[in-house]
Order: C-alpha cells, then structure tokens, then sequence
C-alpha cells in the first residue's frame, strides 16, 4: 500500500506519518527528513541543497526524484509506504507515477490534511525538537514538563529548524500555494483524494486518515 500524505508546512505530516508507520508498519519516506540528514552528514548533497531550504523554496525536482527513487528500491519499502513531503510539484507526480508503473504498483490514497493558514504559521513558528530522541515540542502549546528537560529521554539539547522563522515560512508557503497546490486537481482528477480536517486534535486526524486507507483500499 502507498499512501502520500499531502498538505501546507506545518499540518502535521510528519507527526501523522510516524504514527502510521508505528501502526501500520508501511515506512515512513520524509523527503525533508532524506535532506536534512544529507545537510548534517555534510555531503556534496547536503551542501547544495543547505540554503536553498533555509530560505524555504523547493529543492529542484531532478535532485529529489533522483533521492526518492533510488531510497524507494530499498527492501524495508517493499511492503509499502507512506510519503511525507514528497511529491511537492506536478513534475515530481508524474516522475512518482512512471517510477510505481514501472514496479507494477500504484498509490492506493492521497490524504489532503486541510489547516488554515494562521494556524500553519503558529504551529511552524513555535515548535522544536529534543536533539537526542526527536520528541516535538511547542513554545505554546507543548513545553517540556521540566523547562529545558525533555519528557521522552532527559535530554537538554533542543534544535529548532533553520526554515522555522517567519521569512522562510513565508516562502514555503508561497512554494505550496504556486507549486504544490496543483497537485490537487491531478489526484482529483485520478479519483486518489480523502480530505481529513488538520485542525482536529491528533488523535481524531490519525482516525480519520486511518478510515481514508480503508476506505481507498
Ligand atoms: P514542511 O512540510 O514543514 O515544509 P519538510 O521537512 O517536508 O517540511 O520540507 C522542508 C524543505 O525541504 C522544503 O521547504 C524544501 O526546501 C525541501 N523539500 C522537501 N521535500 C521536497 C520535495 N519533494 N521537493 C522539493 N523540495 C523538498
Ligand atoms: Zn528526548
């Protein structure tokens, strides 16, 4: 089963796509994740891509297929998976389209998860995550039980992302309106589309993407 999980920065993708993979044991594939662990590993990858996201626009599309494609063709995938971040450009939907055709499979759901944008740039603006275990916090809405210790591990290091300020969220919201968007009348078009509501709570989002699976299957 291939399930992409679809939407703005910040409505809860990622959060949406580890609790599926816990749960369903389909792999999680975060392009954002693939590049950001390139940047830290400071490969020739990494290197070119570091200010482009920084900014907030999208990565050329020949770069990502090209990192996709071949992380697609790894054993754990062969079961399924969910996509998380990718595609982002109707270019990057066909490329997925000729890459699955030519494994004889197809995508089974696209999950739209739907925020208003006021939302989208509080949620982005205050969040960061414990540098040892990857817990996700919020200035707002979800501050460790000890100010500066995380819950999960006890670890004391927190990062926050370099695309998490107000100028680059800006941008990225910019690339989803002008590039992304138009990928909903493609998968519309190809009958693939479940809306959930991402303003619910998590726990009603995770329900209501689950019932999208079941229903597409
Ligand atoms: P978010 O959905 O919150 O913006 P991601 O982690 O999915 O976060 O992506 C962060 C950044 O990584 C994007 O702004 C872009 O620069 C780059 N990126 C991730 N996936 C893609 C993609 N499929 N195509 C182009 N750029 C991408
Ligand atoms: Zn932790």
């Amino acid at each position: 089963m291939i399930i992409v999980l679809f939407g703005p920065p910040g409505c809860g993708k990622g959060t949406q796509a580890k609790r599926l993979q816990a749960n369903t044991g389909l792999v999680q594939l975060s392009t954002g994740d693939m590049l950001r662990a390139a940047i830290a590993s400071g490969s020739e990858l990494g290197n070119r891509v570091k200010g482009i996201m920084a900014e907030g626009n999208l990565v050329d599309d020949e770069t990502v297929i090209a990192m996709l494609s071949a992380r697609i063709d790894a054993p754990d995938c062969e079961k399924g998976f969910i996509l998380d971040g990718f595609p982002r450009t109707v270019a990057q939907a066909e490329a997925l389209d000729a890459l699955l055709t030519g494994k004889g499979i197809e995508i089974g759901a696209v999950v739209e998860m739907t925020v208003e944008d006021e939302a989208l740039i509080e949620r982005i603006s205050g969040r960061y995550t414990c540098g040892n275990c990857g817990e996700g916090y919020h200035d707002a809405f979800k501050r460790p039980v000890a100010e500066g210790v995380c819950d999960q591990c006890g670890g004391k290091k927190f990062d926050r992302r370099a695309d998490d300020n107000a100028e680059s969220v800006r941008i990225r919201l910019d690339a989803y309106r002008n590039q992304s968007a138009p990928l909903l009348p493609y998968y519309r078009e190809r009958d693939k589309i479940f809306a959930v509501n991402g303003m619910a709570e998590m726990d009603v989002v995770e329900k209501e993407i689950k019932a999208a699976i079941k229903a597409a299957k």
